[in-house]
């Protein structure tokens, strides 16, 4: 039996840590406020924003919405984030993704201030993650970090397997994981004797999309899991890439879905909030 690794109880413990810092912050003068763009009526977004913004209460971040309709043009969004980029009460800024088709996802992140990207999405963040010198880390790969953590399991030397090569997960993923010196393999959907590669991973990361995609079978004995996946099937059941059942039983520990992954995204969302707030003000 593996040992459920519940990000839904790291999440907390993360939380109330950053509870505890905001309070200092602010006797300090440094409040820390995040401003979260939504453009048109995706449920899915909506309740990631809604998330988003239950989590700023319960730690003291001040936060600000903007729900726009989906036929906003790319330049009033442009305006709205120069506006924000000014704005000292607000230290991050998102841009919940995806936007409709007649806005360029890319002009969008590239107005961010790189220093209110929370995100970590602007390509000067990008870049730094790339150098292993930067500030913000996309909050799905940094929420990873911390549950391989908390498995107890070193990365360094380890045989590092991630499927999927997303800018928001994949590459990051791999990144982070090379710089603790992991040796990390990226595999995606041109990869082939996919089977062989996850059999070999002491830590394997799922971050494909598809349900249940990672079967036993293709788990190494002992190995570190980590199901990055959210799918929604048709009988509204929420499952994860990685076939639960059957990886469990091959894993020495996994990630559930839901109550993994999931709530550290947002978790490590907000330490970002906190971080580019101090960063606003002392410039560190
Ligand atoms: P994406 O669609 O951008 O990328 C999927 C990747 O999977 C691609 O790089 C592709 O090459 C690879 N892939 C597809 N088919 C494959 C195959 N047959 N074999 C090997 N690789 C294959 O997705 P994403 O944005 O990286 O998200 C991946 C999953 O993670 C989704 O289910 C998404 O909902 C979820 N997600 C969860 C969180 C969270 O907070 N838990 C955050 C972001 C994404």
């Amino acid at each position: 039996m593996a040992k459920i690794i519940s990000g839904k109880e790291v999440s907390e413990e993360i939380k109330e840590q950053l509870k505890g810092e905001v309070e200092e912050l602010k006797k300090q003068g440094i409040f820390p406020g995040l401003a979260v763009i939504i453009v048109g009526d995706d449920p899915a977004s909506r309740v990631y924003v809604n998330n988003k913004k239950k989590a700023c209460e319960r730690i003291g971040i001040y936060s600000e919405e903007y729900a726009l309709s989906a036929d906003v043009s790319e330049d009033e969004i442009l305006s709205l984030i120069d506006e924000l980029n000014r704005k000292d009460s607000i230290s991050g800024i998102l841009v919940q993704l995806p936007l409709p088709k007649h806005i360029s996802e890319k002009n969008v992140i590239e107005r961010i201030n790189p220093k209110k990207d929370v995100d970590a999405f602007h390509p000067v963040n990008v870049g730094k993650i790339m150098t292993g010198d930067y500030d913000f880390v996309p909050c799905t790969p940094a929420g990873i970090m911390e549950l391989i953590d908390r498995s107890g399991v070193l990365v360094e030397g380890k045989e590092c397997v991630v499927i999927g090569r997303s800018n928001i997960v994949g590459k990051p993923m791999a990144m982070l994981l090379l710089h603790r010196n992991g040796t990390v393999t990226v595999c995606h959907s041109r990869t082939k004797n996919l089977r062989e590669k996850t059999k070999n991973a002491d830590i394997l990361v799922a971050a494909v999309g598809k349900p249940n995609f990672v079967t036993g079978d293709m788990v190494k004995e002992g190995a570190v899991v980590i199901d990055v996946g959210i799918n929604r099937l048709e009988n509204k059941k929420l499952v994860g890439d990685v076939d639960f059942e059957t990886a469990e039983k091959k894993a020495a520990a996994i990630t559930p879905v839901p109550g993994g992954v999931g709530p550290m995204t947002i978790a490590m969302l907000m330490k970002n909030t906190v971080k580019a707030a101090v960063i606003n003000k002392t410039g560190r």
